[in-house]
């Protein structure tokens, strides 16, 4: 049985091209707990998020 190792892989390839969540005023990349609270530790405020396949 060598399918589910095969999709196994499959979604290893996929968790190996993360999100990346920038900020949309100083573009930097923001942390996880920067993105779920919509808040840029550098502009000391409330952000926009940018989602991109790309590191800043
Ligand atoms: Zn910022």
């Amino acid at each position: 049985m060598t399918s589910s190792v095969d999709a196994a892989r499959n979604i290893h390839s996929k968790l190996l091209r993360p999100t990346f969540h920038i900020c949309k005023s100083c573009s930097r990349t923001l942390s996880v707990a920067e993105f779920i609270e919509r808040h840029c530790e550098n502009c000391k405020r409330d952000v926009e998020v940018i989602a991109t396949k790309e590191p800043a």
